[in-house]
């Protein structure tokens, strides 16, 4: 940072920065108090840019406005007169000066450039006298009336909240006095001025006031609106969408004014430094011929490419493309640019940082690196992880997208692309996509009722809400895209139908539509879509294989089958964090097998430790061993063993094709979790079943029914109060010890198995929801017993490492004690966080908690972002886990391990690793690198 030349200030704190004829008081570096703009003025200014002479006023004043009940500080009206006599001294001229006026601009500018903030005021200062003065400096009439015109309807609008629309009508019936498709550029003297006095009577009418006219009270109130815009509507729920804090205030900048509009030898425009739709370096933007500001975004001429400017105004576009290169060097990133021509004399208006797509950001990213512009750390940490999640989701095709028409637009809620026929309720979607139709659900907005067809739906489009609407939130939860708060759109539930009052176009219930959630945009239509194929993202590749350079923690994946390890495995994952097994239990033919064995499993186990306890009896006192089962016993027994021997069959199977896809890499296999009731049929189903064949009649001794009776009885007895607090995980496990035995066997005979292939198989067993270390010890125990005789009958030793999940707050408190038994910990944050909030995570999400988000009293959704506390269990149970066992292995497989702010908080933990699902690899390949990247800038300071 330069030194920041001192200023004298009559108010008690420094509010102003000032710059003009070649230096500046502010920099670049001073985005917190000058804002993105301002600290972009002072900067360029600086760097020898031409600049027009302005002054900051700082983002602390607008705090301080505030604080003191919407009044400006004492003193800072006087420096802001400093300020306006220091630029009327380099511009040559006089704020209300009638014969050689000063006009300036009040524009706003945070610190995060952000829509909803004021918009700028050009032309500020002109009245019927400075007006006269710049018919005479510049010897236009028309220019001036112009400008005076496009004053009054910008003050008006913006300072006074008139309606844009009070202004619109005049300027369209002006215009088509000039035939049907008249420009604004074919008004005349006596149009504008016509127009000015119609303005004037806008104003009146509209707000019971004159049109100020005291440039300096046209100050006064433009500075106090910009302050005011901060806590505007659109500007706090930006904010709150961005996470962008409400207390950093916004600058306000006063900029002497050029004119782009005194004729064919001025113009404006706005270009980037490279494309910032696919990055290609080319400078890229667009510019108009006498015109001013806004005009070029405005749409009210189409403008001209950038390179045309080369055959318009050579100089000028020589000069602007070696600022444009300049500045993009000295910021090391691409600019987006704002620049006005003036007689033929180049303005630079702005510059920051520009917005890109994912695709850009990427191809930018390895480019700079190439070019030598960036290092390789700084390009990993430019790209969000939500664009590597945009990359690799699927994407309409360009061309197609480029020939298709927008019907509506709404806010980018979710991204990606969502094409599927409109259905305008859930249980519509329900219904047609049973019938094996993909749909895109159409609702004024949602609520928890809805979940059922938004999960089913390729995308959501709402009416209302905003991007933390009930719509929203869950799209992004589920991955959904979606267009939230698409205000044009009337939605017509009876009819099912809807329409756009803006674009006209209707829709009924049938009809393709096609959503783009990451623009939010909306067309009729089924547009084809291409899917994002990593494997040919080399520049993604590039840039994740820097980040792999600079992560400390291994990203894992969560996988139950080898497809999706082999999938994972290609994004990059090292290992699997968590393979379930119960999804072994679930596929074709083995839940029969499973069912079979439940229904008789209780009894089994009661009768096997019925033999196995008196035969011990015995032993201790030196009699044989001659318990047996009775008859009744040996049958239950033996259709559990022969159901429970085909599972170990299927499950080795399973485990040695897991291996296989991951050789060489651990897994680490959960033994069975879930309560037993999730393999059993619905207790309704089965009550129905049997009481509809006891009315037909049905004799007891019938098959069938003696088979529902049996069912409906076991599942009775299985029936619990709260089953994910109920007989699950270990317990489950201690219960019916058959289940470790069989899964342990099933588990390391793959890995035998594998190894006699040739494979290297490492094996991780996990057992589930340990709240007390005699949980894990007993386990333990039954397992290692397994383990012995595996290689007594293989033959060979096997190799595997035993841990457990922190899943339990008193697991985590008791995490010393647990790691005597455990050489891994992987946090199941999931449960972690239900039973830390005391939130059932189904009821929970389908119910209250996005009320508690919309309504602030939560800040996040925890079962999405790592909650702190929770994160603080996690520290207390790594820091005792860690003094009884040093080399203890800690990582995450909870879904938090997927989301880069919960990765954030992992790395500062102190994890080895996270384990998220195949798909979210890549992004946590990046966030663990920008984690280890930010920490060490931290310790660094
Ligand atoms: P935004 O943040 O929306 O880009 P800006 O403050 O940059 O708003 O201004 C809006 C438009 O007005 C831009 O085209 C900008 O170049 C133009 N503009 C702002 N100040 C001046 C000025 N002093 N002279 C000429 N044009 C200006
Ligand atoms: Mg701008
Ligand atoms: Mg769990």
């Amino acid at each position: 940072m330069v030194d920041v030349p001192a200023r004298s200030h009559r108010a008690s704190k420094r509010y102003i920065y000032a710059w003009g004829g070649g230096r500046a008081e502010g920099d670049g570096s001073m985005k917190d108090l000058l804002g993105g703009k301002g600290a972009g003025l002072a900067e360029m200014t600086n760097a020898g840019l031409p600049v027009p002479p302005g002054f900051t006023i700082t983002t602390q004043a607008c705090n301080d406005y505030f604080a003191a009940g919407n009044e400006l500080p004492a003193g800072l009206w006087a420096d802001v007169l400093e300020a306006v006599r220091e630029v009327e001294t380099l511009s040559g001229k006089g704020f209300g000066d009638a014969a050689n006026p000063l006009l300036v601009s009040v524009r706003s500018g945070a610190k995060f450039s952000m829509p909803g903030m004021m918009d700028t005021v050009l032309n500020l200062g002109l009245n019927e006298q400075t007006l006269t003065g710049l018919i005479a400096l510049t010897g236009n009439e028309r220019f001036s009336w112009d400008a005076y015109r496009r004053f009054i309807s910008m003050f008006g609008r913006i300072v006074m909240d008139v309606d844009a629309a009070e202004f619109d009508g005049p300027l369209e019936v002006a215009k088509h006095a000039h035939g049907a498709d008249a420009k604004d550029t074919d008004l005349t003297v006596a149009d504008l001025r016509a127009l000015v006095d119609a303005y004037k009577a806008v104003v009146k009418a509209e707000t019971g006031r004159d049109f100020p006219t005291d440039p300096y009270e046209q100050l006064d109130l433009a500075v106090k609106a910009v302050f005011a815009s901060w806590f505007g509507k659109r500007a706090n729920d930006y904010r709150n969408s961005q996470k962008i804090a409400h207390d950093l205030g916004t600058a306000v900048n006063v900029v002497t004014m050029v004119f782009g509009n005194m004729g064919d030898d001025s113009g404006t425009g706005v270009a980037f430094t490279r494309d910032p739709n696919t990055g290609e370096k080319v400078l890229y933007g667009e510019y108009l011929v006498n015109a001013q500001g806004e005009d070029v975004v405005a749409g009210i001429r189409t403008p001209a490419k950038i390179s045309h400017l080369a055959e318009d105004m050579p100089a000028a576009y020589a000069e602007f493309t070696a600022i444009a290169e300049r500045l993009e060097r000295h910021y090391r990133d691409v600019q987006d640019l704002e620049f006005t021509i003036e007689r033929g004399k180049l303005w630079m208006l702005q510059t920051r940082s520009a917005k890109r797509t994912a695709a850009a950001a990427v191809r930018i990213a390895v480019d700079m690196v190439a070019e030598g512009l960036i290092t390789e750390d700084v390009a990993v940490a430019r790209i969000e992880p939500t664009q590597v999640d945009q990359l690799l989701r699927a994407q309409y095709d360009r061309a197609a997208l480029a020939a298709a028409t927008r019907v509506a637009r709404g806010l980018n809620a979710s991204p990606g692309a969502a094409v599927g026929r409109a259905v305008f309720s859930a249980d519509d979607a329900v219904d047609w996509v049973a019938r094996g139709e993909r749909v895109v659900l159409v609702r004024v907005e949602t609520s928890p009722d809805d979940f059922h067809g938004m999960a089913v739906a390729q995308g959501i489009l709402t009416a209302r809400g905003g991007a933390t609407s009930h719509a929203a939130v869950v799209a992004r939860q589920i991955g959904k895209p979606c267009v939230a708060g698409c205000a044009e759109l009337l939605v017509d539930y009876a009819a099912k139908t809807a329409k756009s009052t803006i674009s006209g176009a209707t829709f009924a219930e049938g009809d393709w539509l096609s959503l783009d959630g990451s623009t939010g945009d909306v067309f009729l239509g089924a547009i084809p879509t291409v899917s994002a194929r990593y494997e040919e993202q080399t520049e993604l590749q590039t840039i994740l294989g820097w980040a792999d350079r600079y992560r400390r923690m291994g990203v894992w994946t969560n996988a139950d089958k080898p497809e999706e390890a082999a999938q994972a495995r290609s994004y990059g994952a090292e290992g699997i964090g968590l393979c379930r097994t119960e999804h072994m239990f679930r596929e074709g033919e083995r839940l029969e097998i499973v069912r079979g064995a439940i229904l008789v499993a209780a009894k089994a186990t009661r009768a096997k430790e019925r033999v196995a306890a008196a035969n011990a009896a015995a032993a201790k006192d030196g009699l044989p061993a001659t318990a047996r089962f009775d008859a009744e016993e040996a049958a239950v027994v033996a259709r559990f063993d022969a159901a429970m021997a085909k599972l170990e069959k299927l499950q080795q199977g399973d485990f040695e094709g897991i291996f296989r896809a991951m050789d060489g890499l651990p897994v680490v296999v959960r033994l069975i979790d879930p309560p037993l009731h999730e393999f059993l049929p619905n207790h309704d189903e089965v009550l129905e079943e049997v009481t509809r064949l006891r009315a037909i009649g049905t004799p007891e001794s019938d098959p069938e029914f003696t088979a529902a009776r049996e069912m409906l009885a076991a599942v009775d007895s299985m029936r619990e109060q709260n089953p994910m607090l109920g007989l699950r995980g270990v317990r489950l496990g201690l219960m019916i010890p058959d289940f470790v035995k069989v899964q342990t066997r099933a588990i390391l005979n793959a890995q035998v198995a594998v190894r006699r292939g040739g494979g290297h198989p490492i094996a991780k067993i996990m057992i589930p929801l340990v709240g007390h270390v005699n949980e894990l010890s007993a386990v333990k125990r039954l397992l290692e017993a397994e383990a012995r005789k595996v290689e007594e009958a293989a033959g060979v030793k096997v190799d595997y490492k035993f841990g457990t999940m922190i899943e339990i707050p008193r697991g985590a408190l008791t995490a010393d004690e647990i790691a005597v038994d455990a050489a891994f910990f992987s946090f199941g944050t999931n449960d972690l966080t239900q039973l830390t909030f005391g939130y059932s995570r189904d009821d929970a999400e389908g119910g209250f908690l996005l009320k508690y988000v919309e309504d602030g009293i939560l800040p996040v959704n925890p079962f999405q972002t790592l909650d702190d506390a929770v994160a603080d269990l996690m520290s207390i149970a790594v820091d005792k886990g860690r003094r009884t066992r040093p080399d203890l292995e800690l990582g995450i497989c909870g879904e938090h391990g997927g989301d880069p702010e919960s990765i954030f908080k992992c790395e500062r933990i102190g994890l080895d690793y996270v384990s998220c699902s195949p798909f979210r690899v890549p992004v946590a390949r990046l966030a663990a690198a920008q984690a280890a990247l930010s920490g060490a800038a931290e310790r660094d300071k």
